[in-house]
C-alpha cells in the first residue's frame, strides 16, 4: 500500500507540469546553499586576514619595544656603572650635552640615599626629593628589584605624562646608595611604529602583563578620542589574539585584539583592530552576492513557471531544459566559479586515456583560458588549455581518475594570458568523467603576499627589514656555502642620527634616513641587499664576493657616500657620516647570527676608531664578549706570568720634527691570541683593582728598558707611563717610581707621567701630595685625552700640569670643520698662557701636521710620525732624532 502511494507520487511529479517548478525549487536551494557557503568561507578569510594582521603588527611592534627597553635598561646600567666608578659624582649634564642619551622625550637622573635629585639631563629649577615614592623605597629595601617600571604619572618637571624605569645605586661595597631613573614621555615608545599602519579608532598600546596602561597611540585623524579597555585586561599567555566585544571598550566598537609578550619584561605589546573595519570589504561583496543570488532566485522561479508552462509542449521541452542549465551557468557566473566537465577520451576498446574533452563548461570557465563557452565545449582538454599548463593538468586529471579527488592552489604561468594569476582548482571524479571547479583567487594571493611583505618591509625607507633579514640570511649562506663562495654582512651605523633629531625634528630625522636609505642602495650593486635593522642601523649583504678587496671597496663606497652633506628640510650641510662593521662568511661566523653579531663588534671597533669609518671584523673584538669573569681569570694569570710587553710612540717637535719624547702603551702578549690591546683589558683591571699590578710591571718595564738603552749608548729621550685615577687613589705612586728609578739607575725625569683630567680635578689632598713629590722629583706630569673629560676651559687654569695632550678626537676634526680649530686655537693659546706645552695626538695626516704648525701647537703624536711599535725598532728612531723632514715636512 505504502509503495503504492510512493508510485503514485513520483508519478504526479515526473508529469511536466511539476517536474520544471520542482527543478527550479532545487536549482534555487542550491544557488542559496552555494552563495550562503561561500559567504561563511569568505568571513572566515577577511577574519583570518584581519588576524594575521593584526600579529604582524603587534610582533613588529614588541620587537620596536624590546628595542627601546633595552636602551633605557642598559642606560640605567650606565648610570649605575658610571656613579660608581665616579664615586658618586657623575654629572649626568655633560654626558647629556656630550649625546650619550637619546633624544628629547628621554630623561636621565639619579638621586642620593635621601632621594634628593642630585643630577639629571633635565634642568633642575628646585630641589626634588623621591625618597618617599614607593619606586624609591623598594630600590631601598631591596636589593634585588633590578629595573622597576612604574605606571604612567605626571612629570613634576615636564608637567607631560612620563613612565619612569629606576634602578638602585650602589657604593662601591655594594650598599645602597640611591637611585638613577629614565624617564620617557609616550611618543618615545609610539613614535617608533609607522601610524600609516593603522586605521581610524585602531591602536597600539604597552601594558604591564597584569593589567595596567603604559602607553597607548590611536590610529586616524590628529586629536581623535582615545579609546581605553573599560577595565584592564590581564595576559597570562606570552602572545595571543582575541575578538573582543564592544563592552570592553569605551567607544563601544568591538575589536580583534592582538598581544604579544616583550623579551625580558614584564610587559606586552597590543595592537586592537576595529571589527567594523575588518568586515567592511566583506559586508560589501556580501550584498552584491546576495543580490545576485536574488536574481537568479527570481530568474529560476519565472523559469519555472515558464517551464511548466511550456512544459506541457512536449516539442519545446529540450529548449527548455537548455535555458534553465544556461541560467544556472549564469547564476554560478556571477558567483566567480568556472566549471568543466571533462570526459576521458580513449582508443576504441582500450583502457589508455588519450586526453580528456570538454562536456560542458560555464563562460566563467571559458574566460579562465581567455575564451568563450561555445568555442570550448566540445573540444579536447589539450587544444583548449594553454600549452604551457595543459601537461600538468592533464596529469592532475589522470590522478584524479585513479583517486576520485584533487584540490590545488595553482600558480597559473605568466606567459599564457591575460588572464587570473592564481586559481584555485578542485577535481572530482563523476561517473566517467571529473568535474572540475576552478576559482580566481589572484586577489586572495596578492592580499596575501601583501601581507608578507608588509611584515617584512620597512614602512620609512621601503626597504627590507630585519625580519626580512633572518629569513634571508639562512637561504644566502646555504647558496654561498654550496658554490663555495663568500658573502659579506656590513653593518651601517649613523654616527650623529640623535643630533639631527634633537635640533630639527623627528621629521629631519625620517628625511634623513630616507636619504640614507636611497645613498646605500646606490652606493652597492642591484643584486646586494640593503636593508634597515631599525634606528638609524642598516646592514648590507653582498653575495658572490669575489675578494676581501671588492668588499674594502664598497665600505669604502658607503662611507664615502654617507659622508657627503646631506640637505634636510631646505638646511644644506648637513653631516652625519657613519661607521661600518664588517663580517665575512665563512671566517667570521657560518650562521646569520653570528655574522651580525660580528659585523657588530666591528662596527663598534669602527667607532671607537674615530667614526666615519670601516672595520672589518677580527676574533680579538670579540674577546670582550667573552665572559667578564674569564677574563678577569686570565687576567690575573697573566700578571702572575708578566705576559705583557711594552710598545712605544713617538712625540716630536711640531717645528723641528725632532723626537722629544715616548709614550709608553702596554700589550697583552697573549699565548694563544697573540697581542691584544689595552681597550680590551684595561678597563677590568681598572675595575678590579689588578690594575696596580699592571701598573707597577708597566714602570718596571719601562725602567728595564732605558736602563737597557742607556747601558747600549742610545740617545735618550722621556718616556711617558700612562696612570689610571685608581692607581693615584691606591697612593704611591711616586713611592713605586723612586724604587724602580733607582733600581735601574736613571733620573726619575726620563719618566713622564700621563694623567686624565678626572684624576686632578676630583681627588683630594692625598693625590695632590703625591702629584707634588712627583714634581719635586722632577717627573713631569701630562694631561692626557684633554677635552674629552670633565673640565671645560675655564678649568684649565685649576690644573698644575706641564703638558696638555689634546685628544685626538679634536685633531680628527681639524681641516674639516672651522669650529674644531677654533676649540683647539683657545686650547692653544690659552695654555700657552699658563705656561703649558701642547701635545696633539693621533696625528695621521701631512695636512694635520701643517695645521698643527700653523696653530703653534708644540708637539704632534700619531700614526703620521710613527705607530706605536717594539722597542727595538724605537731604537732606529732615536738614533735618527729628526723624524720629520723639514723642506717637504714628510715622514722620513
Ligand atoms: P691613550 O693614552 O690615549 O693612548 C693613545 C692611543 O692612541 C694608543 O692606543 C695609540 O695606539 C693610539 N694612537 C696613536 N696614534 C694614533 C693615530 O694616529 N691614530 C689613531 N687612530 N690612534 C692612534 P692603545 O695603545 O690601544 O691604548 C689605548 C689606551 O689604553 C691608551 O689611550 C691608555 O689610556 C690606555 N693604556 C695604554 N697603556 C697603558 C698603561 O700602561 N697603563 C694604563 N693605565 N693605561 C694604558
Ligand atoms: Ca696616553
Ligand atoms: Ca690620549
Amino acid at each position: 500500500m505504502k509503495d503504492k502511494e510512493h508510485l503514485h507520487l513520483l508519478k504526479h511529479l515526473s508529469r511536466p507540469g511539476f517536474f520544471w517548478p520542482l527543478l527550479a525549487v532545487i536549482l534555487i536551494a542550491l544557488l542559496w546553499a552555494v552563495t550562503e557557503s561561500k559567504l561563511a568561507v569568505e568571513k572566515l578569510e577577511a577574519k583570518d586576514r584581519a588576524f594575521q594582521h593584526a600579529r604582524a603588527v603587534t610582533s613588529s611592534y614588541a620587537e620596536q619595544v624590546s628595542r627601546a627597553f633595552n636602551d633605557i635598561d642598559r642606560t640605567t646600567l650606565l648610570v649605575k656603572h658610571l656613579w660608581r666608578s665616579t664615586r658618586e659624582t657623575v654629572r649626568l649634564e655633560d654626558y647629556f650635552r656630550s649625546g650619550v642619551f637619546p633624544d628629547t622625550h628621554f630623561h636621565v637622573s639619579a638621586s642620593n640615599t635621601e632621594g634628593d635629585v642630585v643630577t639629571s639631563t633635565l634642568a633642575l629649577p628646585q630641589p626634588l626629593n623621591f625618597g618617599t615614592r614607593d619606586w624609591f623605597q623598594s630600590h631601598k629595601a631591596n636589593p634585588q628589584v633590578g629595573l622597576l617600571i612604574s605606571r604612567p604619572e605626571t612629570g613634576s618637571r615636564t608637567g607631560r605624562t612620563i613612565l619612569r624605569f629606576s634602578r638602585r645605586l650602589e657604593d662601591a661595597s655594594g650598599n645602597f646608595s640611591g637611585a638613577a631613573w629614565v624617564t620617557v614621555e609616550p611618543p618615545y615608545l609610539t613614535t617608533l611604529y609607522a601610524a600609516e599602519a593603522l586605521g581610524r579608532d585602531e591602536f597600539i598600546s604597552i601594558r604591564l602583563v597584569d593589567g595596567p596602561l603604559l602607553v597607548t597611540k590611536v590610529g586616524g585623524a590628529e586629536g581623535a578620542p582615545r579609546i581605553f579597555y573599560r577595565k584592564d585586561p590581564i595576559f597570562s599567555l606570552p602572545e595571543g589574539i582575541v575578538e573582543e566585544p564592544g563592552e570592553k571598550f569605551t567607544d563601544d566598537a568591538s575589536r580583534i585584539v592582538a598581544w604579544k609578550k616583550v623579551r625580558n619584561y614584564p610587559v606586552v605589546a597590543l595592537a586592537g583592530l576595529k571589527e567594523e573595519a575588518v568586515y567592511a570589504a566583506y559586508e560589501a561583496s556580501a550584498a552584491s552576492w546576495r543580490f545576485a543570488a536574488v536574481a537568479g532566485t527570481v530568474l529560476l522561479a519565472s523559469l519555472g513557471a515558464l517551464g511548466a508552462f511550456y512544459s506541457r509542449r512536449l516539442a519545446r521541452r529540450h529548449a527548455e531544459s537548455e535555458e534553465i542549465k544556461n541560467t544556472y551557468r549564469l547564476a554560478v557566473d556571477a558567483a566567480q566559479e568556472g566549471f568543466y566537465t571533462l570526459r576521458p577520451i580513449r582508443e576504441q576498446g582500450q583502457s589508455h586515456i588519450l586526453d580528456f574533452r570538454v562536456e560542458d563548461c560555464n563562460e566563467r570557465a571559458a574566460a579562465f583560458v581567455g575564451s568563450t563557452r561555445d568555442k570550448v565545449v566540445g573540444r579536447a582538454f589539450s587544444e583548449v588549455l594553454p600549452r604551457e599548463y595543459h601537461g600538468e593538468t592533464d596529469r592532475v586529471l589522470r590522478h584524479v581518475m585513479d583517486v576520485g579527488f584533487h584540490e590545488e592552489e595553482f600558480r597559473v604561468p605568466s606567459a599564457t594570458h591575460s588572464g587570473p594569476s592564481w586559481v584555485y582548482r578542485r577535481f572530482m571524479k563523476a561517473g566517467n568523467g571529473v568535474a572540475m571547479v576552478v576559482r580566481d583567487i589572484s586577489r586572495h594571493k596578492a592580499y596575501e603576499q601583501e601581507l608578507a611583505k608588509l611584515a617584512n618591509t620597512d614602512t620609512l625607507t621601503a626597504l627590507p627589514n630585519r625580519n626580512w633579514l633572518l629569513e634571508f640570511l639562512p637561504e644566502a649562506l646555504r647558496r654561498a656555502a654550496e658554490s663555495m663562495s663568500k658573502l659579506a654582512v656590513l653593518f651601517v651605523d649613523l654616527d650623529d642620527f640623535k643630533n639631527i633629531n634633537d635640533t630639527l625634528g623627528h621629521d629631519a630625522g625620517d628625511e634623513l634616513l630616507k636619504s640614507v636609505a636611497s645613498r646605500l642602495k646606490a652606493a652597492v650593486r642591484a643584486s646586494d641587499h640593503v636593508i634597515r635593522l631599525g634606528g638609524d642601523e642598516f646592514t648590507i649583504v653582498l653575495e658572490h664576493v669575489e675578494s676581501t678587496e671588492s668588499v674594502t671597496r664598497v665600505a669604502g663606497l658607503v662611507v664615502k657616500a654617507l659622508n657627503e652633506p646631506f640637505v634636510l628640510k631646505g638646511l644644506e650641510n648637513q653631516r652625519v657620516r657613519a661607521s661600518v662593521g664588517i663580517s665575512m662568511f665563512p671566517q667570521d661566523g657560518e650562521d646569520g647570527e653570528t655574522l651580525l653579531k660580528h659585523a657588530d663588534v666591528a662596527m663598534y671597533a669602527a667607532k671607537a676608531a674615530g667614526k666615519g669609518r670601516y672595520h672589518f671584523y677580527q676574533s680579538h673584538l670579540s674577546e670582550r664578549l667573552i665572559l667578564r669573569l674569564d677574563k678577569e681569570k686570565a687576567l690575573r694569570a697573566a700578571i702572575e706570568q708578566e705576559e705583557f710587553v711594552v710598545h712605544y710612540q713617538p712625540r716630536v717637535e711640531t717645528t723641528t720634527g725632532r723626537l722629544c719624547s715616548m709614550e709608553a702603551l702596554v700589550r697583552w702578549d697573549h699565548p694563544e691570541h697573540g697581542l691584544i690591546f689595552p681597550g680590551e683589558f684595561i678597563q677590568i683591571a681598572e675595575e678590579t683593582g689588578l690594575i696596580l699590578k699592571l701598573g707597577r710591571i708597566v714602570i718596571k718595564k719601562v725602567c728595564e728598558q732605558l736602563e737597557d738603552w742607556k747601558a747600549s749608548g742610545f740617545p735618550l729621550v722621556p718616556v711617558s707611563v700612562n696612570v689610571s685615577a685608581a692607581q693615584f687613589a691606591a697612593g704611591d705612586v711616586g713611592g713605586v717610581l723612586r724604587e724602580l728609578t733607582s733600581a735601574h739607575h736613571i733620573a726619575p725625569s726620563l719618566i713622564e707621567i700621563e694623567l686624565t683630567e678626572s684624576v686632578m680635578l676630583t681627588s683630594g689632598d692625598a693625590v695632590a701630595k703625591d702629584l707634588d713629590e712627583l714634581r719635586a722629583m722632577g717627573v713631569k706630569i701630562l694631561i692626557d685625552d684633554f677635552g674629552t673629560g670633565y673640565s671645560s676651559l675655564s678649568q684649565l687654569r685649576d690644573l698644575d700640569v706641564d703638558i696638555l695632550k689634546i685628544d685626538r678626537a679634536f685633531t680628527n676634526v681639524l681641516c674639516k670643520d672651522h669650529e674644531g680649530e677654533v676649540f683647539f686655537k683657545a686650547i692653544v693659546s690659552l695654555g700657552h698662557a699658563l705656561e703649558m706645552s701642547i701635545v696633539a695626538e693621533g696625528v695621521e695626516t701631512q695636512e694635520q701636521h701643517r695645521a698643527l704648525k700653523e696653530l703653534a701647537c708644540d708637539s704632534i703624536q700619531g700614526n703620521f710620525v710613527s705607530k706605536p711599535v717594539p722597542a727595538h725598532e724605537m731604537e732606529t728612531m732615536m738614533v735618527k732624532s729628526m723624524l720629520i723632514a723639514q723642506d717637504d715636512m714628510r715622514v722620513v
